[in-house]
């Protein structure tokens, strides 16, 4: 008796360890192609068309651009920081950072800019670094609130900053070109950080300079 139910776990042990390397498992290319033909077909058209006939090879090659961002660290990208700054120790700011990234309910485009201050503890980083961190989080499947709240602790993490703000304006095509259908409406999602978290007037300056673009 024992050993049947010894043996019935292990089985259920192997088949969960078989799932499991299956989740892991990333599909192929020819695999990912073949679920394209299905969305083809579920929207109505025929994938063996000769217009459609390369549309799934061009998905697929779209989406790894899109979703680049799942192979990327953004550790990686802010450790190479600089200390010669003569002492600058004010706040350092990015503004109108293109953001394209895509919706994690739709699939769909989120567009937008987003902008970004910190306040150094000594360490700078040079300001492209702060844009490929946003473009890190940003192409990966997204809500806007955890794109800004990602982007806003890697680079509180990554430079032990005094303080970090983020501010995203974007709009989502899931809300443009399908369900409510509303066009020109912009989605803000603020974080702060440490300072800017604490002194209320870091934040108002932070906005003001927003305000005056
Ligand atoms: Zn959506």
């Amino acid at each position: 008796m024992d050993a049947i139910a010894t043996e019935a776990s292990q089985v259920r042990l192997l088949e969960e360890r078989a799932k499991q390397r299956d989740l892991e498992r990333r599909p192929t290319p020819a695999e990912a192609e073949a679920a394209v033909r299905t969305l083809i077909r579920w929207a109505g058209d025929d994938p063996a068309r000769e217009g459609l006939l390369d549309t799934p090879a061009r998905v697929v090659r779209s989406y790894a651009e899109f979703f680049s961002g799942y192979s990327e660290d953004p550790n990686e990208i802010l450790s190479r920081t600089f200390e010669e700054v003569e002492g600058y120790d004010d706040w350092i700011m990015l503004r109108d950072i293109r953001l394209e990234s895509h919706c994690e309910h739709h699939m769909l485009p989120i567009i937008g800019v987003a902008h970004i201050a910190y306040i150094p503890k000594g360490r700078v980083v040079g300001i492209s670094k702060l844009a490929r961190v946003v473009e890190v989080f940003a192409k990966r499947l997204q809500t806007q609130e955890t794109l800004t709240a990602q982007i806003a602790s890697a680079i509180q993490d990554g430079l032990q900053a005094v303080g970090v703000a983020v501010l995203i304006e974007a709009r989502h095509e899931c809300m443009t070109t399908r369900g409510v259908h509303k066009p020109d409406v912009d989605m803000i999602t603020s974080r702060m950080t440490g300072a800017f978290k604490s002194d209320p007037r870091l934040e108002e300056r932070f906005l003001n300079m927003l305000r005056k673009r």
